[in-house]
């Protein structure tokens, strides 16, 4: 991807923006754009700069997040909304083409990894309730004040991040800037991808380590490292496919595990697409697996089984949701039965948590009842961003002891501002 109208090649030390920003190192990559870490010389700050590939529909796609960023911007003077903040925008010129380019607040790590540093084991409720509530208050300011739909909310698009600066506070983040590009280096690019490796294959043996201690000890609860009392705080990224409630332009949206029934069935959407995905990603953060993975199989699409799973979960979907979009009839009869997939395994969310999650009956019971209102199969019955908030179940704790047996325990986690290291010795 790295030809014309593709990806830029960013080496440490290249400059951008007539030398204010300089690229420290590459932070993560999407579809659309590379994203490096990179120094402010002018405010003396690290930032995350996303450079867009160059062709032409993916310059008019950044133009339309840079539009989207800075509604998002202009409406949060204060920051402190829990949604990525645009602080800048320009154009590069490289070998590939024009590549617009976005400066973003610099973030840490996703819930993906977070959840994969976590062996896919899920954390521990009163975690989950502080993530929980920062991914909704981020939804209730898009939905509320902005009408913004956000249409890809998943982990990989909420990154932690931590309020530690790092320009006050070297030793503790860990980073000193890279001001030039290194010398003797003629093939940066190579060289950091070597860089890149060695980092990876580190990151591994660390959680291998973890692993084989657990198991000499038993695998039982006593941890040597835990993310007890850390400030679990994120930030909603990606606005690469978000919209505007009155201006929607698309009808393919939503990464498919989190997608929302009414996406599939095409019967319009609003708002609420964003609670189900919510409500998917909270299960995930609770459990470490995807809560509906389709598959095709004999005589059935993956848009059956997606509408089976979901049935099987949550109960029959009513006649009057089940008939109402325009591919309505490839799935369902005029009695709302799916056509090809004829027999479901009912398994409630609270049954599922207690025997497939090993959840006290309690959790679970609390759990089920936060989330199974998110999950109606009528959008418009779903509680908003904002009615989530009030939820009781926001106001319960568990016990530090319970909240060690459902977390596997963690290595190192990065929350931007360098690596933070968590508490050892429990
Ligand atoms: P795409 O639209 O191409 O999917 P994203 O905005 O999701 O791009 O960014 C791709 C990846 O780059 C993210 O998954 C994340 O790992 C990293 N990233 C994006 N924004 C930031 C940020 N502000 N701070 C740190 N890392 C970021
Ligand atoms: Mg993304």
């Amino acid at each position: 991807s790295y030809r014309k109208g593709g990806y830029h090649a960013v080496r440490v030390g290249d400059q951008f923006a007539g030398g204010r920003y300089i690229a420290q190192r590459k932070l993560g990559w999407g579809q659309f754009s590379t994203v490096w870490l990179a120094y402010d010389t002018r405010t003396s700050q690290y930032v995350a700069l996303k450079i867009q590939k160059s062709a032409a529909q993916f310059a008019e796609a950044a133009l339309h997040e840079i539009e989207v960023l800075s509604a998002i911007a202009n409406g949060d003077p204060s920051n402190s909304k829990c949604v990525v903040r645009l602080m800048d925008h320009f154009k590069h010129t490289g070998p590939n083409g024009q590549h617009l380019c976005m400066v973003l607040e610099f973030l840490g790590d996703s819930l993906l990894r977070l959840i994969r540093y976590n062996r896919y084991k899920g954390l521990g409720l009163n975690k989950i309730r502080e993530i929980c509530k920062c991914i909704l208050m981020g939804l209730d300011y898009l939905h509320r004040e902005l009408g913004i739909i956000h249409c890809d909310l998943k982990p990989e698009n909420i990154l932690l991040f931590s309020t530690i600066d790092p320009t006050k506070d070297p030793v503790r983040s860990g980073l000193t800037p890279i001001l030039e590009r290194p010398e003797g280096n003629p093939n940066g690019g190579v060289t950091m991808n070597i860089i890149e490796k060695k980092l990876k294959r580190r990151a591994r043996r660390a959680v291998l380590k973890i692993s084989e201690r657990r198991a000499s000890m038993g695998g039982t609860a006593k941890c040597e490292r835990t993310l007890d009392g850390i400030d679990m705080r994120c930030k909603v990224v990606d606005f690469g496919n978000a919209c505007w409630a009155d201006k929607q332009f698309a009808e393919e949206i939503q990464t498919r595990q989190y997608r929302a029934p009414e996406v599939i069935l095409q019967a319009g959407y609003s708002f609420s697409i964003d609670m189900w995905s919510f409500a998917c990603t909270a299960f995930e953060l609770a459990t470490g697996d995807m809560l509906f993975t389709p598959n095709s199989g004999q005589g059935f699409s993956e848009d059956e089984d997606h509408l089976a799973l979901m049935m099987e979960l949550l109960g029959k979907m009513p006649r009057k949701v089940a008939i109402g979009g325009a591919k309505s009839k490839d799935f369902f009869d005029r009695h709302g039965d799916l056509k090809r997939i004829r027999r479901l395994k009912f398994w409630p969310l609270d049954r599922l948590l207690v025997e497939k999650y090993k959840f006290s009956e309690n959790d679970a019971r609390e759990f089920a009842e936060f989330l199974c209102p998110i999950f109606d199969f009528a959008p418009e019955k779903r509680p908003t961003a904002q009615q989530c908030l009030q939820h009781p179940w926001f106001n319960l704790r568990n016990s530090t002891q319970d909240e060690m047996k459902n977390e596997a325990n963690m290595g190192k986690l990065n929350v931007g501002m360098g690596n933070l290291k968590i508490k050892v010795g429990k």
